[in-house]
């Protein structure tokens, strides 16, 4: 493929000779109707403000804007009224309501032109994947004069990266696509290189990923921290079942060795301590794959009421096959019986949603897999099918391993979908546990 050796070459970009005034201040426009009406949740505006913290840069505001031209004139003259640099994102495309680059490059006093090497771009691309290329797609390649175009590797929109004059102050203008799978790769390769050298910091950072402990739990464990005021910013950033601890610092003084940040990170280490499961750039299934690898083991599941839901969290992960032997899903007590050789005694007594089921599903699956691991999870996942006894969210996971042969109960509240995920995630940093030698549980959740 050509756009490895292309996206390289960009990693290696540099600023053009002229001299660009630094990036004090920045913010971000989101655009879409989509995204206004709530259809689509907006994730691009969180990850560029850490991406850009990271790199010194920290964001005033973030405005979502409707497709309207109007609305976007608007947010766009008043971003560059008051700021530095101006991201957008969104409404690159080649569609009637797309009208992003147009519409801010106006408010930018900002002529559009047709780039050549844009629309050769765009003719290959169709050309590639066997599609003809409509006259609208020509839309996109007109770019504003000037502009570092950025370029698409995972769609048809490129981007631009511009520089103008707004009423006399200097401003700096990224425009980049919607989809988050098109705007991360362009922001990572080919913009944040630029940015950090226009960013009037250096910075030094550090994140941890945190797993079994919400945002207001590890405000309260790192109050002290947070409050100190020492030059050092811990922000907290939640996402669906974890929570990122970012501690950051601006180096000011270049004698600063870093002494004072490495004893912050080294003390949330130690408060923390196994609610993180990384510190570096990976989701928990990852990591659990990775200490599987390690350590050469492989593993198998037995899933009921999460339906292939951990096995496809592994399975997506590059490489998984090296640890990762198979499932059952066995949703069916008859299934149980036949497949992980569950005793039917066990299922009459204790109930498929027991201890007693889950360690005979896990130590079936083990059996069956000849795994060194196996997890199994069996639960009552709603809307139906609860007792007293058993209410909706109880949900028993076992673990099996050479050196473990344990279940346990968990209580998680939330519909059925939200139940599931819950246990499949719970089950993952189980087995992660596991593998660091970590207690396995604490309270119930
Ligand atoms: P657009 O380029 O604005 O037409 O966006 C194309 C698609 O990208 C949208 O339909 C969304 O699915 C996705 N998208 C756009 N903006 C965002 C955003 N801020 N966060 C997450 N997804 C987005
Ligand atoms: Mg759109």
């Amino acid at each position: 493929m050509t756009s490895k050796t292309s996206r390289e070459e960009e990693k290696n970009i540099s600023l053009p000779s002229e001299e660009y005034s630094l990036i004090d201040t920045a913010e971000i426009i989101i655009t879409g109707n989509e995204i206004i009406s709530g259809k689509t949740q907006d994730t691009n505006s969180r990850f560029l403000a850490r991406e850009l913290r990271k790199i010194g840069i920290t964001v005033h505001y973030i405005s979502t804007v409707s497709d309207d031209p109007q609305d976007l004139y608007e947010a766009a003259k008043l971003a560059y009224s008051r700021s530095d640099l101006i991201i957008s994102s969104g409404g690159l495309g080649p569609t009637e309501d797309d009208v992003t680059m147009e519409v801010m490059c106006r408010a930018a006093g900002l002529n559009l032109q047709l780039d050549a090497d844009c629309l050769a771009t765009i003719e290959a691309y169709f050309a590639r994947t066997k599609r003809k290329c409509a006259p609208n797609n020509r839309k996109q390649a007109y770019m504003p004069q000037g502009a570092r175009i950025l370029k698409n590797h995972f769609g048809t929109a490129p981007g631009a990266f511009v520089h103008f004059d707004y009423l006399g102050k200097p401003r700096h203008l990224a425009l980049l696509p919607g989809p988050p799978g098109e705007l991360v790769p362009m922001f990572t390769d080919s913009l944040k290189p630029v940015l950090k050298e226009l960013s009037p910091h250096r910075y030094r950072t550090h994140s941890f990923r945190v797993y079994g402990l919400g945002e207001s739990n590890i405000e309260m464990l790192l109050l002290d921290l947070i409050k100190e005021n020492k030059g050092i910013n811990l922000a907290t950033y939640a996402s669906s079942y974890e929570v990122e601890v970012l501690v950051s610092e601006v180096i000011s003084d270049r004698q600063d060795n870093g002494a004072l940040f490495q004893n912050y990170v080294e003390t949330i280490r130690r408060r923390l301590k196994h609610f993180i499961f990384t510190e570096k750039e990976e989701t928990l299934a990852q990591r659990v794959l990775d200490l599987l690898i390690q350590r050469e083991y492989t593993i198998a599941f037995a899933e009921s009421c999460t339906a292939g839901l951990l096995s496809s969290l592994i399975g997506s992960v590059p490489g998984a096959s090296k640890a990762f032997f198979g499932s059952v899903i066995s949703y069916n007590n008859d299934i149980k019986e036949k497949f992980l050789k569950v005793d039917s005694g066990i299922l009459e007594h204790f109930g498929a949603v027991s201890r007693e089921t889950a360690l005979a599903m896990a130590d079936g699956a083990r059996e069956s897999f000849q795994t060194d691991f196996s997890v199994s999870i069996t639960g009552i996942a709603g809307p139906s099918g609860a007792s007293p006894e058993k209410p909706v969210g109880t949900v028993w996971i076992g673990l099996v391993s050479p050196t473990v042969r344990e279940a346990f109960r968990f209580q998680f509240s939330g519909e059925r979908k939200r139940i599931q995920e819950r246990a499949a995630f719970r089950a993952l940093d189980l087995i992660r546990r596991a593998l660091e030698n970590w207690p396995l549980a604490e309270k119930e959740e």
